[in-house]
């Protein structure tokens, strides 16, 4: 019978199977445990050893906790939004959770967007697509944590909202908050002042604060759990494939209705009804895209999903949960978002039918770009 060994850094129960959840130990730092030295997570064992922070994902129940306290307290809270996979962002009843504490949302990942958007027009856009979603954020910010772009200009932002209060930093797993936390530690914080502090209550989960000039915090919360995320699909190694790591170059192609376009083998794309028209992928450069007929779609998808049509490759292409069809036609033009993958920019009064694998969000929006 196996003991039950718990973090001494956070508290949580010691588990091997999962990365992302709490209290994941590698199985081998567990076999050679020296039995009188005590134990840490990854996580704490990381931020121990190099002041870095890594998110752990969250459940339901902690979700909720840590939220209502957040609502509890006088804080700014920043949420932290991945502009290539914005629906797959957001944190459903965020608003209602946070009370009357001001939300500043703060787009990540910039650096994936064209540079010929315009970033004024693109603020525009994440607080109108908020609005919709029933946030109300007091300002929008656009940084890209991986290339250090407008950090600087976020902590002034920061700054101006906070009147002297706390800063609780929160956001799905995946839009790059940890990137984000440690890139400011690094540049702006210094790294020898990172702690971590007591649990949120009634959660096994620890804060991490980072002290701020007036004696004040920006508290790091876990990353929760978007379930409709193409990232629960894949392994690591096509999460990778299908996740854009430099700037997307739009794929254009003119379609006849009756044709279709297959996104690897993850999605598709039929064009139902209408005249030659043009189309615009925006996905990762290196993901394949394979046009056919629409009629012969189907079969064509049967004989080579994982092989000619992938990823994901192989076997994997079999444990894919069966594409699901929705059909969609916009007044205006519109894109159709794969949630995690990307989207394609439809013009007005067309008819179209998007595919995902069931679970996948798939949805349509005023276009982007
Ligand atoms: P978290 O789960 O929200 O903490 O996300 P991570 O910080 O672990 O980042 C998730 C993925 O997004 C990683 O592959 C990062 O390299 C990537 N990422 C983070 N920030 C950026 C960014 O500004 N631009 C781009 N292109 N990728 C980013």
């Amino acid at each position: 019978k196996s003991e039950k060994l718990y973090c001494v850094g956070c508290g949580a129960l010691l588990q091997s199977k999962d990365q992302g959840a709490s209290g994941y130990v590698p199985a081998a730092a567990l076999k050679k445990r020296d039995t009188n030295k005590e134990l840490y997570c990854r996580r704490c064992f990381r931020l121990r050893h190099y002041n870095e922070v890594s998110d752990v994902e969250l459940t339901d129940d902690d979700f909720l906790r840590v939220l209502s306290q957040i609502g509890e307290t006088d804080a700014l809270v920043v949420n932290v939004v991945d502009v290539f996979d914005f629906n797959g962002s957001i944190i459903p009843g965020l608003q209602r959770f946070v009370g009357n504490n001001p939300i500043l949302m703060v787009g990540n990942k910039e650096d994936l967007l064209p540079k010929s958007l315009k970033r004024s027009k693109l603020r525009d856009w994440l607080r109108q697509e908020a609005n919709k979603m029933g946030l109300r954020p007091v300002a929008v910010s656009l940084v890209s944590a991986k290339k250090s772009y407008a950090l600087d200009d976020l902590m002034q932002t920061i700054e101006k909202y906070r009147h002297g209060r706390d800063v609780y930093v929160v956001g799905v797993t995946n839009v790059g908050k940890s990137t984000l936390i440690n890139q400011i530690i690094k540049q702006q914080l210094g790294v020898s002042e990172l702690i971590t502090t007591s649990r949120f209550p009634g959660t096994t989960l620890d804060k991490i604060e980072i002290p701020l000039d007036d004696d004040r915090f920006m508290i790091d919360t876990p990353g929760i759990i978007h379930s409709q995320q193409m990232a629960h699909y894949l392994s690591a190694e096509d999460l990778a494939i299908v996740s854009p790591q430099k700037e997307v170059k739009p794929r254009v192609y003119q379609l006849d209705a009756g044709q279709t376009i297959f996104l690897g083998a993850l999605a598709r794309f039929d064009y139902l009804a209408g005249k030659k028209t043009g189309i615009v992928v925006y996905a990762d450069n290196n993901l394949m895209l394979h046009r056919t007929k629409t009629e012969n779609a189907e079969a064509f998808y049967d004989r080579h999903a994982g092989e000619l049509l992938q990823p994901p490759s192989g076997e994997k292409a079999a444990e894919l949960p069966s594409l699901e069809r929705f059909e969609f036609k916009a007044s205006q033009k519109s894109d159709l978002v794969f949630a995690g993958l990307g989207w394609i920019t439809v013009p007005a009064e067309v008819a179209v039918a998007g595919w995902a694998p069931k679970g996948v969000g798939l949805s349509i929006r005023r276009t982007m770009i």
